[in-house]
């Protein structure tokens, strides 16, 4: 039932990892299963077994054909540089390839000590491991490159973290493992051969166009290429209201994805500033500042990369630095991109950047509901008649009514027909989103053994835009007794 391996990362020189079979578990149980994402990844789901299901995705049996290993990264943490991190408790099984024809990793979280555990146990709790399946769907539901989460087992053994808890394994689905810090890991050693034969593998594997490109210019337009995803990606996060929480660069995916769902969060009421992450004290990964430290992130690369851009060092770090500069416009329009699809705009107007500034400013001074407020447009482009229920959001709504009509007077300007524009705002805001409050309520029912409230999240997750009777209440905020403020890794 297992699709067949088609290796690649295992291939790749020895130093770019270390073999490691998965510690089996005591009493794996097999907790959920992602079906449609199963199918697509080509498993013969008609002929399901689950026992062999939850040996496989508990590492108590290696699927055949499976080569595994952990992975070696390095990356910096909070700003702060370590050499050599690595997959301290996962393992690639492999690679599948889809039934697009897509290659794709295939990796256990929580398998166990590997040699780059570091201290840590290897394991993973059930909260974090059931946190990271309804996130990382909720985000490839509403269309953002996610990783995705195959399937999640308990172990039936106690992880130690602040509390006992139940440990689990997670199998996560990505384009490719492959960091930021995966490509700081042979910077940092000066090992410049090891660095182009990564930049290869990646050019290959996630950016095949660039094989057109003279060899000169081709690893230069590779940083390009990259930050082109990831600014489109950090643009599509701002759209939803999307806290990552821990922006490091070995959290930030060379494919684009969104990858490392620890203390991630969805903002409720707008405020830029908002942080969740307990351990984000300083509030570096705030909101507001993850187009910034994605750039950060973005240097770090292209510093690790520069010996391919030119054997000459200060022209390289020019040719760099120029490319890391453009960050700015790239983000830029791709966050005006999906501003103006939530806003229901099709057509671009210079003054579009104030009109999205001003509506944000309308919200964080009346404290709304990110997700219920572009949402409450989409009703308030159909007809006036939406109106009262949009400023009903609003603490204080003076902003929001002054602006109301400027945005009308910009639509008005595209004259498209209100209802078309209301289900078009539709399709790119979502309704359900994985609200902090219900997605603890879910693990905590989960690690008391009533996995209900997870289904049921997982069910409404998974259709984010079409209204679904008789689930209004999970599309409200907290309430004062329920707000989450803060999250904590606990990972
Ligand atoms: P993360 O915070 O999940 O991005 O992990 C940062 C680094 O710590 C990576 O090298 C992880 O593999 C490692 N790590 C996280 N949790 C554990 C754990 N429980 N045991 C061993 N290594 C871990
Ligand atoms: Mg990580």
């Amino acid at each position: 039932m297992f699709p067949t391996f088609t290796l690649r990362y295992s291939k790749l020189p020895a130093h770019f990892f270390e073999p490691f079979t998965p510690v089996t578990v005591e009493k794996p149980e097999l907790v959920a299963f992602n079906r449609p994402l199963a199918e697509t990844l080509g498993f013969e789901v008609a002929a399901f077994d689950e026992r062999q299901a939850t040996d496989w995705f508990s590492g108590n049996d290696l699927p055949p054909g499976a080569d595994p290993v952990a992975q070696a990264y390095a990356g910096h943490q909070f700003g702060g540089f370590s050499p050599r991190l690595g997959d301290g408790r996962a393992v690639l099984l492999g690679e599948v390839t889809d039934r697009d024809g897509r290659l794709r990793d295939i990796q256990l979280k929580g398998a166990g000590c590997t040699p780059f555990s570091r201290g840590g146990d290897g394991r993973a709790p059930l909260g974090p491991v059931l946190r990271e399946y309804l996130v990382s769907e909720a985000m490839h539901a509403m269309g953002i490159p996610t990783t995705r989460a195959l399937a999640a087992v308990t172990t039936g053994e106690r992880v130690m973290r602040r509390m006992p808890e139940p440990g689990a394994v997670l199998t996560r689905v990505a384009s490719s493992h492959i960091r930021v810090g995966t490509f700081q890991y042979f910077g940092s050693r000066h090992d410049g051969e090891s660095v182009r034969t990564l930049a290869d593998h990646v050019i290959e594997r996630h950016y095949p166009e660039l094989l057109e490109i003279e060899e000169q210019n081709r690893y230069l337009n590779l940083l390009k290429a990259i930050q082109q995803r990831q600014a489109e990606l950090v643009a599509r996060w701002m759209g939803v209201g999307f806290i990552h929480g821990v922006m490091n660069t070995d959290n930030t995916s060379i494919a684009g994805e969104t990858i490392d769902f620890g203390p991630c969060a969805f903002m409720e009421r707008y405020d830029p500033k908002t942080v969740f992450s307990s351990i984000d004290t300083g509030g570096r990964y705030a909101y507001v500042n993850q187009p910034v430290i994605l750039q950060w992130n973005m240097a770090r690369l292209a510093e690790a990369m520069l010996p391919l851009f030119d054997s000459d060092e200060q022209r390289a770090i020019e040719r760099a630095t120029e490319v890391v500069q453009g960050f700015s416009e790239q983000y830029l329009d791709a966050w005006l991109g999906v501003m103006r699809q939530k806003l229901g705009l099709v057509q671009e107007e210079d003054s579009d950047q104030e009109l999205i500034e001003a509506l944000q400013e309308a919200m964080r001074v009346g404290r709304a509901d990110f997700t219920l407020t572009f949402r409450q447009l989409g009703e308030c482009a159909r007809s006036e008649a939406g109106d009262d229920a949009l400023l009903a959001l609003f603490e204080q709504d003076g902003d929001i009514r002054a602006w109301l009509p400027q945005w009308r007077a910009r639509l008005a300007r595209e004259g498209r027909d209100g209802e078309e524009v209301g289900r078009d705002m539709h399709k790119v805001n979502p309704l359900y989103i994985p609200r902090n409050h219900r997605v603890e309520q879910a693990l905590s029912a989960a690690a008391e053994g009533n996995f209900e409230p997870f289904e049921t999240l997982r069910e409404m997750l998974a259709d984010p835009f079409e209204v679904q009777p008789g689930r209004e209440a999970w599309t409200l905020p907290a309430g004062p007794d329920e707000a989450v403020f803060r999250t904590f890794c606990g990972t």
